[in-house]
């Protein structure tokens, strides 16, 4: 168990693992929330699990997609194969691709659905986000106390 740091009994820890997770520097968040940079590193290396669920989460979605693309391709050849047997009066086999059509379309459905529940959206952990707010917090640092005031509304906001 590596022992605790600087950042971690740091009140602000939680804006500080957002930077980390985003793509602030370890250097930019030592200066701006005033711990050293290798406490920092240390923190990112030992502490933070978050990055590892959020790339974890993110590879569940590129599974999800490629099997997506498979179903796809399956869904296409099977509709080829009911075109021609309409076409050449197969009716058994035109039957058997239109079963296997709907077994891809319920499949289809089912997957699409499961991609519809927001794997990694929460916006308060994009990169997009975080960056603004470092930028936010930077730009505010020589105002301690306008800092102080969006820091907390934000710590409401994203309390939910
Ligand atoms: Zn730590």
């Amino acid at each position: 168990m590596p022992r605790s740091g600087t950042v971690c009994e740091h009140p602000e820890r939680e804006e500080i693992d957002r930077a980390l997770v985003g793509d602030a520097s370890n250097r930019l968040v030592a200066s701006l929330y005033g711990v050293s940079e290798v406490a920092a590193r240390r923190h990112k290396t030992n502490h933070l699990p978050a990055k590892l669920v959020m790339a974890q989460a993110t590879e569940e979605v590129a599974q999800a997609d490629d099997l997506l693309t498979q179903v796809r391709d399956l869904q296409r050849r099977a509709l080829d194969i009911l075109d021609k047997a309409e076409a050449d009066g197969e009716l058994r086999t035109a039957l058997s691709a239109m079963r296997e059509a709907r077994g891809n379309l319920e499949l289809l459905a089912k997957l699409l659905g499961e991609l519809d529940e927001p794997p990694v959206t929460n916006v308060l952990v994009s990169s997009e986000w975080v960056s603004v707010r470092t930028a936010m917090m930077e730009a505010l640092s020589s105002h301690p106390e306008a800092r102080a005031a969006v820091a907390e509304r934000l710590k409401e906001l994203e309390a939910g």
